[in-house]
């Protein structure tokens, strides 16, 4: 089985490691460069993005992050981690950096004030039974992706209507919302199948 980390410096790390192993991948926290090392594919966790992004500085994880990124590592990110992967993001703090992977702009804090935290039914593409019960708690939205980012999800009703909060890119995963807090495994199956896809041709 693959070995799938969870970025655990900040955030709701337990939620993910508890969704992965129920996925029959091997799922390991990750605090320290050898740890990332291990490690086929990583998911970032929910969280404060800005106290991620200097926690990853000041672990020496940063850089090594954003390299086995680019050289292809299955990652994905909810909500802070959604963030963290973006190539852009707009209300930032202006030292925070992320670990430019999707070819995207997102919105910090995006939905304002009266939908701060919500709760709403969202259809993701492959995922077709059944609309997403997805928990926004702070959450960014995406406001513009580059030619090889695939849509997988918007926002159906209310004021915020159309915004796009689930994207995939290649081996990269994103989404607004916290699968990890709702007990629905699919989107964690999927990244699950992306990442057994990405890794089936090494291990083969
Ligand atoms: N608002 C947080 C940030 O900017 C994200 C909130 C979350 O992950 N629930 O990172």
């Amino acid at each position: 089985d693959p070995i799938v980390g969870v970025l655990a410096l900040q955030g709701d790390v337990r939620e993910h490691l508890a969704a992965l192993a129920e996925c029959d991948v091997i799922a390991r926290p990750v605090r320290r460069p050898g740890a990332l090392a291990e490690v086929d594919a990583l998911v970032i966790p929910g969280g404060e993005s800005t106290t991620m992004s200097k926690l990853a500085q000041d672990f020496d994880l940063a850089g090594p992050i954003r390299e086995r990124i680019a050289a292809g590592m299955p990652t994905y990110g909810s909500c802070a981690g959604m963030i963290m992967l973006a190539r852009t993001v707009l209300d930032g703090r202006p030292d925070q950096r992320g670990f430019d992977g999707i070819d995207m702009t997102v919105r910090r804090n995006a939905f304002g004030r009266q939908t701060e935290s919500f709760e709403a039914a969202v259809p993701i593409d492959g995922l077709d039974d059944a609309p997403v019960h997805a928990v926004f708690i702070r959450a960014p939205w995406v406001e513009s992706v580059g030619p090889d980012v695939r849509v997988l999800g918007r926002v159906t009703s209310g004021p915020a209507a159309g915004r796009i909060v689930a994207v995939q890119q290649g081996s990269l995963l994103a989404t607004s919302f916290h699968p990890e807090l709702t007990g629905d495994l699919r989107v964690h199956r999927l990244f699950v199948e992306i990442v057994r896809a990405a890794t089936s041709t090494t291990e083969a």
